[in-house]
């Protein structure tokens, strides 16, 4: 029998605790303690992936090396764990029902009545325990979206208890996440919507082994003795989860009120070894007292929700770390950018990042923007759709194409610099059929982005259909922008960067992917330090100009 223990993580009271973060500060904390860690992220919506999801739904779509389309959680387990995700780490009830239906389909059930309790609860519990085959894993956490309660979790809380069942008490456990509200009229922390939510719980067969509560204030003794004397919890496994200025300090204060040690405890995990949290400690002691700050814009069309650019976001705060600077990102919608406000609106960034999308809506502010970096020496980093911004601006300005476009906007343009790939022509459905995943890159000897990664062969992550038209690669090159990274299979264009610029740089690829806490992202580190560099220039200018 496998030695693999499990560890489920469920949200009460309301969504949007942050089950994400905590889950994956535990599994840090249990990673430093010298065990193989994976999270997985069970999500109830009928999507097959979110893939196809708007971010305005659910914010950014996270991809991973195998290419899948997933829930953002998964990135703050890779940036936690600095371990990759596959697809087996996101599961849709859309993908679970798929396979049910298809299996009944082939006829596998032998005539049987396909029901929700045993055939979807036992495909739920195939996928969890899938990760745990071969003993790759110490432990597997997995983490159930959505809040106990709803009609939708059900099946995932029935196949969890299930589990509990089958695989005993020292090998699975449950950690509830709930909110203990702060009532400022009474000056009180209430405690009956953590008391009502684990009910529920218990009502479907889940008694939780540790309760972590969110709360604005401190828990006094009195609370943590109430909760844990009405929700059958120990008192010592009662934990709070303050808020913090940076979700990279989740882990630290978890560890302070013995989350891991519980957990070890709880699950007989014996010898693992005293976690060693000072390189952690350091970057969030960098993260907290930043010495210096700049100013990037990020250009956008969904910036509205600031979940849809996590990764990018998060990368931006990693790299930051790394000089002790703040990073101060103002999102910038697209849409209000436009020829004569472009100087009013990016005049004060230091550094310029034009977003990742899909569609027409807001180009022509992204178009602006890159033509403004380009013309002004401001650091720039187009991402996937962002590079091909930069390549349409390029061409129209630069190289006189007027009206060039991608064919993504304008299908007849006489200039089609960014095109459909080849592969992709005869596709029709929209889900899972994007070039996913990681590819190679072969980086030109002696460029910038050489400088950048230090060496010359990279693999990145990938999430588009349209790519750099290699018709007109000559011309921009003559011109001085550069494809100074190519796929060595397929020759597609995977950087541009403009030489004559003090960094300019877009990468048909997602960088923001693989950016982790420790070890912050090249490009990322890349484009602050010379927004940095930009910051000090201009203040420069500025002292010059007043002494005139
Ligand atoms: N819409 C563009 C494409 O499909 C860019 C995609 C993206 O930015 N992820 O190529």
């Amino acid at each position: 029998m496998s030695s693999t223990k499990y560890i489920f993580i469920t949200g009460g009271v309301t969504s949007s605790l942050g089950k994400g973060i905590v889950s994956a500060s535990l599994a840090m904390l249990l990673q430093e303690r010298g065990l193989s860690v994976t999270i997985q992220k069970l999500d109830p919506y009928i999507n097959v992936d979110p893939g196809t999801l708007n971010p305005y739904e659910h914010g950014e779509c996270y991809v991973t090396e195998d290419g899948a389309e997933t829930d953002l959680d998964l990135g703050h387990y890779e940036r936690f764990l600095g371990v990759p995700t596959t697809q087996a780490n996101n599961v849709t009830t859309g993908r679970v029902y798929q396979e049910v239906i298809d299996k009944e389909r082939r006829g596998d059930f032998l005539g049987k009545t396909v029901q929700v309790i045993p055939h979807i609860t036992d495909e739920i519990k195939r996928r969890i325990m899938l990760l745990g085959q071969e003993d790759q894993y110490d432990v597997v956490l997995t983490e159930i979206g959505g809040t106990v309660g709803d009609i939708e979790s059900l099946p995932y809380i029935e196949a969890v208890r299930q589990l509990k069942f089958e695989l005993g008490p020292s090998n699975t456990l449950f950690i509830h996440l709930t909110l203990v509200p702060y009532l400022s009229a009474t000056g009180e922390l209430k405690t009956k919507p953590t008391q009502h939510s684990v009910k529920v719980l218990l009502e479907n067969g889940i008694q939780p082994d540790i309760l972590v509560l969110r709360a604005e204030k401190n828990l006094t003794s009195d609370i943590r003795s109430k909760v844990a004397l009405f929700c059958n919890v120990e008192m010592d496994a009662v934990i709070e989860s303050v808020n913090v200025s940076t979700i990279y300090e989740v882990p630290l204060l978890l560890q302070k009120e013995n989350l891991d040690e519980i957990a070890i405890r709880k699950l007989k995990l014996e010898n693992t070894k005293t976690p060693d949290l000072g390189p952690w400690t350091e970057v969030v002691d960098r993260l907290k007292h930043p010495e210096c700050s700049v100013k990037i814009g990020l250009v956008g069309k969904y910036v509205e929700l600031a979940d849809s650019y996590k990764s990018i976001i998060e990368s931006l705060s990693h790299a930051g770390a790394t000089f002790r600077c703040k990073v101060e990102i103002t999102c910038i919608h697209s849409e209000e950018i436009t020829e004569e406000n472009v100087n009013v609106i990016l005049g004060k960034q230091r550094g310029i990042i034009v977003a990742p999308g899909f569609g027409d809506r807001g180009i022509d502010g992204k178009i602006f923007s890159a033509r403004y970096a380009r013309e002004h020496d401001i650091p720039f980093l187009g991402i996937c759709l962002g590079m091909q911004c930069a390549v349409i601006e390029f061409a129209r300005n630069v190289l006189g194409y007027k009206n060039a476009h991608s064919t993504e906007m304008d299908e007849d343009t006489s200039y089609p610099v960014i095109d459909l790939m080849e592969e992709q022509k005869e596709i029709t459905d929209k889900g899972g059929t994007m070039r996913l995943g990681a590819w190679d890159c072969k980086i030109k000897e002696g460029t910038k982005v050489h400088q950048t990664y230090n060496k010359t062969h990279i693999s990145e992550r990938h999430r588009h259909r349209y790519e750099f038209n290699n018709a007109y690669l000559e011309a921009f090159e003559k011109a001085g922008f550069i494809a100074s990274g190519i796929n060595p299979e397929s020759n597609l264009v995977e950087i541009m960067e403009l030489t004559g610029h003090p960094w300019f740089i877009g990468v048909q690829f997602h960088p923001e992917y693989s950016s982790t806490v420790m070890k912050p992202h090249p490009l990322f580190i890349q484009f602050v330090k010379s927004a940095l560099n930009h910051s000090v220039e201009q203040s420069g200018k500025k002292e010059v100009l007043a002494r005139k």
